[in-house]
């Protein structure tokens, strides 16, 4: 999508700590970290949020959460957090499908 920062930022036309890529998703250090690690995982192909994941579309889920799981081991996180955000109200910012992957001594018992 043309004007979507992150389909730019897996075009490269827009800089980014990648960690991984594949055919199907990107990985990337999240620029403003909420944690000692804090990544995000995004779907190549343009989806807007969680809310439009389909039985079209979810196997890229399962293939994200695979990727997640392999690069965690990677970086020798054992404990993490997974977030999505789906829409403005739950604190979406960017409306391209992503996962927040966050790690470190900062992550309490809290969801919210
Ligand atoms: P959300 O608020 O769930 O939509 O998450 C969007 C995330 O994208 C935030 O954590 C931002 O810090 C992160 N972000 C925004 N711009 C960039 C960028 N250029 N590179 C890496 N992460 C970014």
């Amino acid at each position: 999508m043309d004007n979507c920062l992150f389909c730019k930022i897996i075009r490269g036309e827009i800089p980014s700590k990648k960690i991984y890529e594949d055919d199907l998703c990107y990985a990337f250090y999240d620029i403003n970290p909420q944690s000692d690690t804090h990544f995000l995982v995004v779907p190549k192909e343009h989806i807007s949020g969680a809310d439009k994941i389909t039985s079209e579309n979810s196997a890229l889920v399962a293939h994200i959460f695979e990727v997640i799981s392999s690069l965690t081991k990677e970086l020798g996180l054992s404990s993490y957090r997974i977030i999505n955000n789906c829409g403005e109200g739950a604190g979406q910012t960017v409306m391209h499908l992503h996962f927040h992957v966050l790690s470190g001594k900062n992550l309490g018992e809290r969801l919210v």
